[in-house]
């Protein structure tokens, strides 16, 4: 590259965190440029299961919690117009989950959080062992209760990274894969964009949204951004036999029927490092678990397994917003296991920083918390 390229905004990172930001501030008239070292969406974005579950995944109230209810009421609007403006469909399916209790002891906390979830006015209903087998036969007679949160659902995660790809390269993205951002490019206590792999890019606003990557990038500004890799395994077998109607969520793992003919049955949370790979033993787990809910799981056609590195952060909330002792350079990431859920949520609230300084919805995720002088 001869000379810098310069945007009003430059992205580190394309997964569904960098992409989905990407598409909103471009929709907002900014120029926008994407580094991805590797393939779009290559990394913990295509490895996820696509669950779309706020009421399964945070167990209290808060702030995290809200951020998820809010991104999953985006979601029917922004999968249609990406499904219009691309021609592909994400598969999105909104038919509800159904969180099962195995035993006593979690259907006394399930309970409970039926109770907190119903104060809240979220969309749920307690179903007792009877109900149960008539809404999934193919569910354990040993299931004892569940809810049932009819509004939940699941996502097609490589179809959805498709069709946003194509949505920044419809709204002009520059879109520049096999690019690895290496070093700062500084002007005093700003930061003015990026050398990388292949030379330099300039920006107004540089946006980390490197997923499990980020705490390297962090230490360019001799920053302490707590996000570790944590690494997750999952399985895909054939449906044929298995007609499961919709997710199946516990303690022990989840099950989710694809439109495509697969069950994608889930997931292992492996303290590995940066290494990627599927191992028996983690295999095992994911049965042992799944198999808990669906017996027949056991007798399914194997098609497939894989693993990615969730962004997990230490106190389990993402790091969105500006850093703190800079200029010009903000993140998004940390979202561990619900990145694809968080990703409209995240890339608007984003934008609304990046274009009107609100910074208002940001302030219990901002990464100020963890960088106190
Ligand atoms: C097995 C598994 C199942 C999951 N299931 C679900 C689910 O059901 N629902 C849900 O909501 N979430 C799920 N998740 C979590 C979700 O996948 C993540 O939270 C989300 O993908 C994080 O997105 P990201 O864009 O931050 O990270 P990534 O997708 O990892 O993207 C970060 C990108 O940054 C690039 N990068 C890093 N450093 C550099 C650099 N220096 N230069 C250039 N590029 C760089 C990387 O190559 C990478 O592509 C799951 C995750 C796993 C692993």
């Amino acid at each position: 590259m001869d000379r810098a390229v310069t945007s009003d905004c430059l992205v580190i990172g394309g997964g569904i965190i960098g992409l989905s930001l990407a598409y909103e501030l471009a929709g907002r008239g900014l120029s926008v440029t994407v580094l991805e070292q590797g393939d779009w969406g290559g990394q913990a974005s295509v490895a996820a299961a696509g669950i779309l579950g706020p009421l399964q995944e945070f167990d209290q109230p808060g702030p995290l919690f809200d951020l998820g209810l809010a991104s999953l009421a985006l979601y029917p609007e922004w999968v249609a117009e990406l499904r219009e403006v691309t021609g592909i469909d994400p598969q999105l399916v909104l038919d509800g989950i159904l969180r099962v209790a195995m035993d006593e002891r979690e259907q006394a906390a399930f309970w409970e959080r039926y109770g907190w979830q119903q104060a809240k006015g979220c969309q749920v209903q307690w179903l007792e062992n009877s109900q149960l087998k008539r809404m999934e036969p193919n569910l354990s007679g040993d299931a004892k209760a569940a809810i049932y949160s009819p509004a939940e659902g699941h996502v097609n995660s490589r179809m959805l990274l498709k069709a946003l790809t194509a949505a920044c390269q419809i709204r002009g993205v520059r879109l520049e894969s096999g690019v690895v951002a290496t070093a700062p490019v500084l002007r005093g206590q700003r930061v003015i964009g990026v050398e990388s792999s292949v030379g330099m890019y300039q920006a107004e606003h540089t946006i980390i949204a490197a997923g499990a990557w980020t705490g390297l990038i962090g230490r360019w500004l001799s920053l302490t951004l707590p996000i570790r890799p944590v690494r997750g395994q999952v399985a895909a077998v054939s449906s044929e036999e298995i007609p499961l109607k919709r997710v199946i969520f516990g303690t022990n793992g989840y099950i989710v029927p694809k439109k495509d003919g697969r069950v994608i049955v889930g997931a292992t949370e492996d303290e590995a490092g940066f290494r990627l790979g599927v191992t028996l033993a983690g295999l095992a787990r994911v049965l042992q678990g799944v198999r808990l809910y669906v017996p027949a799981l056991g007798q399914a056609a194997f098609l497939d397994a894989w693993s990615g590195l969730r962004p997990a952060t230490a106190d389990g909330l993402p790091l969105l917003g500006p850093l703190p002792g800079w200029e010009g350079i903000a993140v998004a990431s940390g979202h561990f296991r619900n990145g694809i859920l968080l990703s409209p949520v995240t890339a608007k609230r984003m934008a609304d920083y990046l274009t009107q300084n609100d910074l208002e919805p940001l302030r219990p995720f901002l990464p100020a918390r963890f960088c106190e002088e």
